[in-house]
């Protein structure tokens, strides 16, 4: 297809990159393969905005795959920022900004009663995963297809995220003996958990579920999913991990947790509550996390672990979200939500909205999607063109069409508008694209 609009300087920059860089990125899914054209380099964000090295401004809908909850710059995060930097950037020792974040999601989550800090999701779930195989002695971990959870060698089966945008079956570099005890089952399929317990009794270390996936496009847990999850690791000695790097702070004060309910023996966090720079988290049961060293023998460790400028922004982050943001969230993803289905409805594309919380997405499908096999059958060729018209018009949603939709504080009615005025010809985009 033809891209509407040309970006001259993100063009040379990415040719730049592209020299230096494998495929011209830190990170697969923003180079836009998927959808084809130049990926925007962008140099600053305000609020809802984002400008990239042409000078154009967008309404951004991805906030940095969800960490940006408040917005880009927001003046009291960048203050606590500046503030810290001043004093230093790393000590390697422990720091006061470390005990302040871990009681903020201690104080947050109920089922968390002790956490670590990491600096990724992808060294939280690997972490919570090794823990769990220590904590049981057992090897086998269950996940499940299109759930992503970093780029962890064990957990990359059948993943989500940039995997299944790029309709990767598993990834060269992982060798049998890494992905042997990945036991890969269809989500929201309770039956084939069962039936894994019964195949391998007392070997199921863990099973590791996002609390409500967003990595195949937004898959919501169908009611009772992840209760029976939790019942059925309590029936057979194993740890459920719940994976909130995305939905955790994002969802609800409490993450997915705080919607549902259902209590993880581990829980996996990152994304909102580093308020935007390299801070994760893994937590739960005390007599869990007291196997890890140097309380216990399962060794885990991180040279810039609870970095204090990112503790610092997190703590900020953390401490404005209250009810009233989460309410803000909600509101605009809500509106943003019936603005993009009626566009579509009126143009006649047969689409779906899925939703958790705040977070959503759409499918170009006319059948609800439950798992990933699912998600797979949309007509990804009806995003491409939806996405380029709303990029070409200042929207940037994100460069894929198995990923969700984000939105923050900052998307004011100003922004929503914006959004509004872009969508009919986008949605025309879509309903005239051919596969
Ligand atoms: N878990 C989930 C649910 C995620 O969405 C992600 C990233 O998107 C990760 C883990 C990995 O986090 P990171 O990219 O910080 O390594």
């Amino acid at each position: 297809m033809s891209f509407p609009y040309e970006a001259p300087v993100s063009q040379s920059l990415f040719d730049r990159a592209s020299v230096v860089t494998p495929g011209g990125v830190n990170s697969p899914v923003r180079a836009f393969r998927a959808v084809g054209g130049t990926p925007r380099f962008m140099v600053s964000g305000t609020g809802p905005y984002l400008t990239d090295s042409d000078g154009r401004e967008y309404v951004d809908l991805v906030c940095s795959w969800g960490p940006m909850i408040l917005g880009h710059s927001h003046p009291q995060v960048i203050a606590a920022v500046q503030e810290a930097v001043a004093r230093g950037t790393s000590f390697g020792t422990p720091g006061e900004g470390e005990v302040e974040l871990a009681e903020e999601i201690v104080a947050r989550i109920a089922p968390v009663e002790q956490v670590r800090l990491v600096s990724s999701g992808t060294e939280a779930t690997m972490s919570a995963i090794r823990l769990a195989r220590g904590f049981t002695g057992r090897a086998k971990v269950v996940k499940f297809a299109g759930c992503y959870h970093g780029h962890v060698d064990a957990l990359l089966a059948a993943a989500g995220s940039g995997v299944a945008t790029f309709g990767l079956p598993d990834t060269p570099g992982v060798t049998g003996a890494q992905a042997g005890d990945t036991l890969v089952l269809p989500y929201n399929d309770l039956e084939a958990v069962r039936a894994a317990f019964a195949a391998h009794e007392g070997e199921i270390a863990c099973v590791i579920t996002e609390a409500s996936p967003g990595n195949m496009g937004v898959v919501p847990p169908l009611p009772g999913f992840n209760q029976g999850l939790k019942d059925l690791c309590a029936a057979n000695g194993a740890l459920y991990i719940s994976d909130e790097v995305m939905t955790g702070f994002r969802v609800s004060k409490a993450g997915w947790y705080g919607l549902d309910g259902v209590v993880p023996d581990l829980m996996t966090f990152g994304k909102v509550m580093g308020g935007g720079f390299p801070a994760a988290a893994f937590g739960g049961r005390a007599d869990v996390m007291a196997h890890l060293a140097p309380a216990g023998p399962v060794y885990q460790a991180g040279t810039l672990s609870g970095n204090p400028i990112a503790t610092a922004a997190g703590v900020a982050q953390l401490r404005l979200l209250d009810d009233a943001a989460y309410a803000k969230v909600d509101a605009a993803s809500a509106e943003l939500r019936s603005l993009v289905g009626e566009a579509l409805t009126k143009a006649g594309v047969a689409h779906r909205l899925q939703v958790a919380g705040n977070m959503f997405s759409v499918f170009f499908t006319e059948r609800d999607v439950t798992n990933y096999d699912e998600a797979k059958t949309q007509e990804s060729f009806r995003f491409t063109a939806f996405f380029h018209s709303m990029l070409a018009q200042g929207v940037y949603l994100p460069p894929s069409a198995f990923e969700s939709w984000f939105v923050s504080t900052a998307h004011d009615t100003q922004a929503i508008e914006k959004i509004a005025a872009a969508l009919p010809a986008a949605a025309q985009a879509a309903a005239e694209a051919r596969a």
